[in-house]
């Protein structure tokens, strides 16, 4: 189902993960939140046991808030701690030290036991392709940011970024490979545009988009394009391509166009602050 990755790939980026999480305290997880379930990998769960776990619910500007919330309590119950954001913006990024802090007190407090203090919480950001992990990188080391050397025990080129005294991060990210085996977890990392274009039916995708908007966020398709809803995808794409000009040679409609239109919409959030998967009950 996907095609930007191979396995040679993968085994490398698991391989690389599993040595640089013996590094680390915590693992910084970043999610679409559009897809908090299908932009995941579990696996990091099995690579990841044994450290604090925090989930940043990213792009949730793009998101439906009432959703985002909802999945922010799904993950809490979980045991994992969870941020709301905006990496691009930069909103709800000054909550996340706070909560990277806390996520990890049992860390600092196994330490001061022991006598050590002064040891910095170490962290590095995971996620699959896309999610926004080097943007979220970039918002949280900020421009006071200081690359600190290699030390022994690290892999040459490996670069911690000093966020303040307490907390260092890896400055490279560690990419997760998606559940690309699952169709409808294809579909939805292809709706927010997660998979190459060239390589999907977009008239088919966007049929699928349509279908969803009407059940679950029913009247915003009218709104954006003053068509006709119903459970006719068909029929709201030929309404769309109407309304929108989208016409070929021979006076035919151009379905392409429109689904272009409808998915490039879409991931821009022009159509609405929208969720594509709920946490199961
Ligand atoms: P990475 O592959 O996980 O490192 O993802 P990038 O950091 O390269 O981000 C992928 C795209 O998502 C870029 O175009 C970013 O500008 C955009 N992006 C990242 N975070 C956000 C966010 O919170 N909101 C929105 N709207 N866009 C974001």
């Amino acid at each position: 189902m996907n095609y930007q990755w191979y396995p040679g790939h993968m085994t490398k980026a698991k391989r690389m993960m599993q040595e640089n999480i013996k590094l680390i305290d915590l693992i910084i997880e970043v999610v679409d939140a559009r897809i908090p379930f299908s932009s995941r990998n579990p696996d990091i769960d099995e690579l990841g046991k044994n450290k604090a776990r925090l989930i940043l619910l990213n792009k949730s500007d793009l998101a439906d808030e009432r959703e985002n919330e909802k999945w922010a309590e799904y993950f809490k119950s979980k045991g994992y701690y969870v941020v709301k954001l905006n990496a691009k913006s930069g909103a709800g990024i000054k909550g996340v030290l706070p909560v990277v802090m806390e996520s990890c007190k049992e860390k600092l407090e196994r330490d001061r036991k022991r006598g050590i203090i002064n040891r910095p919480i170490r962290a590095m950001v995971v996620g699959i392709p896309n999610v926004g992990k080097s943007t979220f990188i970039n918002a949280f080391a900020g421009k006071a940011c200081t690359k600190t050397g290699n030390k022994p025990g690290v892999t040459k080129g490996k670069q911690w970024i000093r966020i303040n005294k307490n907390v260092e991060l890896l400055d490279t990210p560690g990419i997760l490979w998606p559940k690309f085996e699952d169709q409808s977890v294809g579909a939805k990392l292809a709706m927010v545009g997660s998979i190459k274009d060239e390589i999907l039916n977009l008239e088919e995708l966007s049929l699928e988009l349509l279908k969803y908007l009407h059940e679950s966020y029913e009247g915003v398709l009218t709104k954006r394009y003053d068509i006709e809803e119903s459970e006719n995808a068909l029929s709201m794409l030929e309404q769309v391509a109407e309304n929108r000009k989208c016409i070929q040679k021979g006076n035919e409609l151009d379905y392409l166009k429109a689904a272009n239109i409808l998915l490039e919409e879409f991931r821009n959030g022009k159509i609405g602050k929208i969720t594509l998967e709920k946490p199961e009950a």
